[in-house]
């Protein structure tokens, strides 16, 4: 029997992780407290593809996805529309959540990986600095390694101790509070406006999606500070005033929920445990994509795991998955961090002179499957952009100011992501982690 791997919670990079650990010989469960009827929520994602290339699967059947249409953003304004124009090879898919939980856990299912569903895990199981098994409502369970895809709130996460280093929770301004429903749909919409990002909408600080699609209208509101369902109601009547295909019907969804919105976790590995996911935060910050990394780790994981000739599974050998994630995604995810900070704090009307002035213009806006880093988004900007941003910005002293103040942060962020250790020693991790945090304050 091979070592026994523990998946704490059904999130997608443990499953993925599972199945690829279960191929290879080790004896995986996954502990979930939802029952299989409820994976995943009842709405649609938008995803990179090369998400389930990276775990070695085929793209489902084309009638379960489509490619995503580009979206238009909007200051507070709506004076300024800048609509994408993602090249074809970079458009992401657009699935349903459900039909990704079944893809991927049936493969998972087929190499071996067994499925515990109806168990609330409460926390970890440690002896000494050791991660040893998981508490959930029916006792202990006990395993050689325990990957945590229990979420951004994760329990496991949030009971480790902190001598490992590894942060229990997320700050203000780090995750997203999302109420988002499927309204019927009451009219048609232009292209243009089909997919609409409405930044800072009403001033309030947070993003509001209205996506008019074939049979419904997908109405998502963000914001940076919890808010109740008058609130909710209040801001539908105020968008429905200026998109007249949003219904007053609710076909589906219609919940509260979280998204993780800030920087990978500083340390995701301990002895015997391994982070993956929206538990060690691992969406893009600015935009609250996580699925195709959270696939893109697992085969990272994997590769470490298989490769532990020892199958200790001790922080030593998990800290490489942990340097080659930030090799491959988490470099380019923490300076994003900085760049969602500085709009936390742009008041509205500096974000409509940003748009207006051109000192961010469509091309910038344009987020394709690769857009994982600022480089990537920022990318072949030309001469002529430059200038206008350059004049935009000396023109404002304020704006200037605030970009001035992220564009420092963001090269302490890189400097110090870069400076990771290479190998782990505990007294270096916790030096390095402390200073890591530090870069990504509000
Ligand atoms: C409204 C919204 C829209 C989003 N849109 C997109 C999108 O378009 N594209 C994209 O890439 N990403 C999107 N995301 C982010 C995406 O959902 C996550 O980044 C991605 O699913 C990775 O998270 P995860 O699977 O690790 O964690 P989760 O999705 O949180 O899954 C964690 C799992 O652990 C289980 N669990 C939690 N606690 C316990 C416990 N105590 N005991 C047992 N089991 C437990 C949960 O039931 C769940 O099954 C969106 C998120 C939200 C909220």
């Amino acid at each position: 029997m091979g070592k026994k791997i523990i998946v704490a919670g059904g999130g997608h990079g443990g499953i993925a992780a599972g199945m690829l650990l279960a191929r290879n010989g080790f004896d995986v469960t996954v502990y979930e407290k939802n029952t299989r009827e409820n994976m995943g929520h009842d709405w649609t994602d938008i995803f990179d593809k090369k998400g389930f290339t990276a775990i070695g699967l085929d793209l489902p059947d084309k009638s379960l996805w489509k490619l995503k249409h580009d979206m238009t953003f909007y200051g507070p304004a709506m004076e300024t529309a800048l609509h994408q124009n993602t090249p074809l090879d970079q458009l992401e898919i657009q699935m349903e959540r459900r039909d990704i939980y079944n893809y991927i856990i049936e493969n998972a299912e087929k190499t071996g990986v067994k499925f515990v569903y109806g168990c609330e895990i409460l926390g970890a199981v440690l002896i000494g600095n050791r991660v040893v098994g998981i508490k959930t409502n029916d006792g202990e369970i006990l395993g050689d390694l325990v990957i945590d895809a229990a979420g951004m709130n994760s329990p496991v996460r949030k009971s480790l101790p902190a001598w490992l280093g590894i942060q229990n929770n997320s700050v203000d301004y780090e995750q997203f509070y999302v109420y988002r429903a499927f309204w019927n749909k009451t009219a048609e919409v232009d292209d243009i406006n089909k997919f609409k990002i409405l930044m800072l909408h009403e001033n309030k600080l947070g993003i509001t999606w209205v996506a008019t699609e074939e049979e419904h209208t997908d109405v998502l509101i963000g914001r940076f500070m919890p808010f109740d369902m008058a609130e909710v109601d209040r801001t539908m009547e105020s968008l429905r005033k200026d998109n007249d295909s949003i219904g007053t019907e609710i076909q589906r969804g219609g919940q509260f929920v979280n998204i993780p919105v800030r920087q990978p976790l500083g340390v995701m590995v301990a002895d015997g445990y391994a982070a993956i996911g929206d538990s060690a935060f691992m969406t893009v910050p600015i935009i609250g994509s996580g699925i195709a990394n959270s696939f893109k780790a697992a085969a990272i994981l994997a590769d470490a795991v298989i490769a532990d000739s020892d199958m200790a599974f001790s922080a030593e050998s998990l800290w490489k998955y942990q340097t080659e994630f930030y090799k491959r995604i988490g470099s380019g995810l923490a300076p994003l961090a900085c760049v969602k900070l500085m709009l936390t704090r742009l008041e509205g009307h500096e974000l409509d002179y940003i748009f207006r002035t051109g000192i961010l213009n469509a091309d910038d806006m344009t987020i394709g499957a690769d857009s994982t880093n600022l480089a990537s988004m920022l990318g072949g900007m030309k001469p002529a952009d430059i200038k206008i941003k350059l004049t935009g910005l000396i023109n404002n002293k304020v704006v200037l100011k605030k970009v001035v103040r992220m564009g420092l942060e963001l090269a302490k962020a890189t400097v110090v992501t870069a400076a990771m250790p290479k190998k782990y020693d505990r007294k270096a991790v916790l030096k390095w982690v402390k200073q890591y945090n530090s870069c990504f304050k509000h």
